[in-house]
């Protein structure tokens, strides 16, 4: 456990200590990409905590992603020690179940509901064509609750409950909303039951990091916080501590024609003077950007493995690069294959990251339900799961025609490996577990202390940071994205323009852009320009690869072998 009380606060800067120590009341903090969100966020609430008699069960912290739950449980383990267990800390999904478990009789809901997976959904939607309200009944008939409602219904509770509301405002003192620019109406209309218009709401985010309009986020909410909430205060934070000089300015200057913060500032902490400018490859084609990937990655990792990259850098970071170091951002999954095959030929170990659900695995909705309804398991919850698949494997082993029975004992092998994991991390608590799955745990391979290099999507790079980044694909077509012959709207550009943003402002050291200017999309191979995002960007802050004289890759015989 770290030092707490004043010593708590020295670890912050001074606009950072303005917002962790703030007076109660609603509260919004801007702040832009690598000032230190999270950082300050724990560290408000240790703070209130710690220093101000608050009591730890009085606060819950509300974030997008378990991921990010995950984070910030971890990092108030580390300020406050035990008595931060009596925070509660998640994301909206798991708040609106908590709620509904808690009022099950109220809802019209019997205690031992569940959330439908999707082949449960699929029945009933088919069962119910056009009708919603047909669709809900069916649902209900098997004591089901459709994913989406596990917002929605805590919402029709509360309004029609003003001393529910009164409950939970007496419980929840105190709350705290990371990513705020992303959260969508029902989410908004939670919060509002749950917290009274001048309470201590603390709100953080970052406008130009809005990437989640086509899920239904606006980010109209977090600009207009101040007409929502009495007497906001609004604290910005302008230090950037992530990346290095030529990678803010470029950044900043990107995210310049769109940005919704009036006056955006981002100043870099990091002032290098050696600081390598951002790279840029203008590719003839895709295998050659891929080939720039792997040369450039070789040099960074191969060349100087054992030796100082940049002597003096700050904070005391390595001075050595790794695989692990490195992650390649793309705008589309598609684009994903032709890199991975050409650092995968040249020996280079990679990790993509699956945004695949763990329910939508074959085997795993068998084995959850197994679980659910066999109470003679006994042992730990991943004890359990391996005894659940193996109960499901032997039904697997002789085909049956009715429904999730059919199924091949190989797919039930790998789901309880799949599984295990996320039964550890739940402790022996089933409920949590069957929650998670339910809420959309993704089966997540990524691991980030794996010896190798990253490939990600910009959506799902949000809130990362490497100390090498290769933004690939910057054409127009794909940054922004649309379909070959349409146009888009005025909106979806700037969405795609703050997209962009996102991915540049990952780079903590090294960035490097690059183009194709030819591609296959839809199937067809197609011209492409440059990303019309790149035009904002002062041509001084690039340093251009492989035009004069294209390089020869290098010979990697030996790697190959
Ligand atoms: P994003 O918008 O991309 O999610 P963020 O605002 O959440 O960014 P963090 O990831 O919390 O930023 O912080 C960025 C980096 O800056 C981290 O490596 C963090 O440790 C470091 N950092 C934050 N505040 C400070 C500080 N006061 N002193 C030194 N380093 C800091
Ligand atoms: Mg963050």
């Amino acid at each position: 456990m770290e030092e707490v009380g004043t010593g708590l606060l020295d670890r912050l800067d001074a606009m950072q200590r303005v917002a962790a120590s703030a007076p109660g009341g609603p509260l919004l903090i801007v702040a832009g990409p690598g000032t230190g969100k999270t950082r300050t966020l724990t560290h408000r609430i240790a703070y209130l905590c710690a220093e101000l008699n608050v009591f730890p069960e009085h606060c819950l912290a509300i974030t997008f992603t378990r991921r990010a739950a995950e984070e910030l449980r971890h990092r108030l383990d580390g300020l406050l020690g035990p008595v931060a267990e009596d925070v509660t800390v998640g994301t909206f999904h798991a708040l609106g179940l908590s709620i509904l478990r808690e009022n099950a009789d109220a809802a019209g809901l019997p205690v031992n509901f569940r959330i439908a997976d999707d082949a449960e959904r699929a029945a009933a939607r088919s069962e119910a064509g056009d009708d919603p309200s047909g669709y809900t009944a069916l649902l209900r008939k098997q004591d089901l609750v459709d994913l989406d409602e596990l917002v929605s219904l805590p919402v029709e509770l509360l309004r029609a409950d003003r001393e529910l509301v009164g409950r939970y405002r007496d419980r929840w003192r105190w709350i705290f909303v990371d990513e705020y620019q992303d959260v969508d109406a029902v989410q908004y209309e939670l919060l509002r039951l749950l917290s009274p218009a001048d309470g201590n709401l603390c709100a953080i985010g970052d406008p130009d990091q809005a990437i989640y309009s086509f899920r239904g986020a606006d980010v109209g909410y977090f600009l207009r916080f101040s007409e929502d909430f009495t007497d906001a205060r609004l604290v910005r934070l302008n230090r950037n501590y992530r990346s290095s000089a030529p990678i803010l300015a470029a950044a900043v200057q990107a995210i310049a024609p769109s940005s919704l913060v009036r006056g955006r500032r981002l100043d870099p902490a990091r002032l290098d003077p050696e600081a390598p400018l951002v790279g840029r490859y203008p590719a003839a084609s895709v295998a050659e950007e891929a080939d720039f990937v792997v040369r450039t990655v070789d040099e960074l990792v191969g060349g100087l493995s054992h030796r100082s990259l940049d002597s003096g850098r700050i904070d005391g970071r390595s001075t050595t690069l790794s695989f692990s170091d490195i992650a390649v951002l793309y705008r589309t999954d598609a684009q994903a294959a032709p890199i991975v095959d050409a650092l995968a030929r040249a020996n280079i170990p990679v990790q993509k990251r699956s945004h695949d659900r763990l329910r939508d695995r074959p085997g795993v909705a068998a084995i959850a339900r197994e679980l659910r309804h066999a109470d003679g398991l006994a042992g730990s919850l991943a004890a359990r799961v391996r005894l659940a698949g193996q109960v499901v494997a032997e039904r697997f082993a002789v085909p049956t025609l009715d429904g999730a029975g059919v199924g091949r004992p190989e797919d039930v092998r790998s789901a309880v490996d799949l599984l295990t994991p996320l039964a550890r991390r739940c402790g022996d608590d089933l409920e949590t577990f069957l929650s998670q799955l339910a809420t959309g745990a993704e089966v997540d391979a990524l691991d980030p202390r794996a010896e190798a290099v990253t490939l990600l999507t910009l959506h799902a790079a949000k809130g990362l940071e490497f100390p090498v980044v290769f933004l690939v694909g910057a054409e127009d077509g794909l940054l922004p994205l649309r379909w070959p012959g349409s146009t888009p709207d005025e909106d979806a550009v700037a969405e795609e323009r703050r997209l962009f943003f996102v991915g540049l402002t990952r780079a903590q050291d090294r960035l490097y852009v690059t183009h194709a200017a030819r591609r296959v999309r839809h199937g067809v191979e197609r011209d492409c320009a440059p990303s019309p995002f790149l035009g904002a960007i002062d041509p001084g802050l690039f340093e251009r690869f492989g035009e004069a004289e294209p390089r020869r890759p290098k010979d990697r015989q030996l790697r190959l072998i």
